[in-house]
């Protein structure tokens, strides 16, 4: 365990270098897309008052993920399913486990996004109320959402939502190797749907969560913050009755209901725990 710190710093690295060259990808497509079809009239991204804040998330909110994830799975595999050797462990972690690791990947990795997606549907609705609400309130703190928005989630948040998530789905056996599709598709559709977009993706609007669908979501509450919660597949809200797309209107003001929140990450941090003292 001596080593510990070093390998952290190996990871820290080699998250960095599979971020950067994701993140000028992104840059690029998303410069080009909103300069012709931009939801609101606003400054380029690049732009942003908020932009370091929300850099320093982009870096920060994959590392912290990988390493808490590889941590709990680690964890348990050993404690619930007894897997403790380390190549046990590698395997487990190579291959998954049980009859769920058996099936095809591709279905695999279609089985994963979607009760991922359903989960995180009641999560997301769970954060939205109580004493959940301050660590999601951080999420919705952005007034100039652009895709470099995405990734701006408190660890709670963070915590109890997509890394549980993924934990649970990779304990019950579906194989990790899955992530290597179903990672980049959620890291390029959640940038997508924050993204300054006008898109709708017509029909296919009750398929495919779009920039419209998602941006309504972090309009004030009584707009439309209190609708469109699913991450993917916007058939939660239709099904669960939360669903908003009025025809020939784009959301617009986002952020709003949030203007006690610091602007800067450390502050942003801090702000569930110091909001709760002063309850
Ligand atoms: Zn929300
Ligand atoms: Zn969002």
């Amino acid at each position: 365990m001596s080593n510990l710190p070093l390998e952290i710093v190996e990871m820290f690295g080699q998250t960095i270098a599979k971020v950067v060259p994701i993140t000028i990808v992104l840059a690029l497509v998303f410069s080009v897309l909103t300069h012709f079809w931009a939801c609101n009239p606003s400054a380029p991204w690049w732009r942003k008052r908020e932009l370091v804040t929300d850099i320093c998330y982009w870096f920060f909110v994959p590392l912290l993920a990988r390493v808490l994830r590889i941590g709990l799975l680690v964890l348990g595999a050993s404690a619930i399913l007894n897997i403790r050797g380390a190549d046990e462990l590698i395997a487990f972690y190579d291959n998954g486990h049980g009859p769920l690791s058996e099936l095809p990947l591709w279905f695999q990795g279609l089985l994963f996004l979607v009760l991922s997606d359903l989960m995180l549907y009641w999560l997301h609705r769970m954060f939205h109320g109580g004493g959940f609400w301050k660590y999601h309130a951080i999420h919705h703190s952005s007034e100039e959402l652009d895709w470099i928005s995405a990734a701006r989630f408190h660890p709670v948040n963070l915590f109890l939502g997509t890394i549980a998530v993924d934990v649970i789905l990779l304990m019950a056996g579906i194989s990790p190797n899955i992530m290597l599709w179903v990672g980049p598709f959620t890291t390029f559709h959640s940038a997508f749907v924050h993204a300054n977009l006008n898109w709708t993706l017509g029909p296919f609007k009750y398929v495919l969560a779009t920039p419209v669908f998602h941006r309504w979501h972090h309009t004030a509450l009584e707009q439309g913050g209190n609708t469109n919660f699913a991450g993917t597949f916007p058939i939660w809200d239709i099904l669960f009755g939360t669903f908003l797309m009025p025809e020939n209107q784009l959301p617009d003001g986002y952020g709003k209901d949030e203007q006690a929140i610091p602007s800067e990450i450390v502050g942003q941090l801090a702000y569930p725990f110091r909001h709760q003292r002063a309850d």
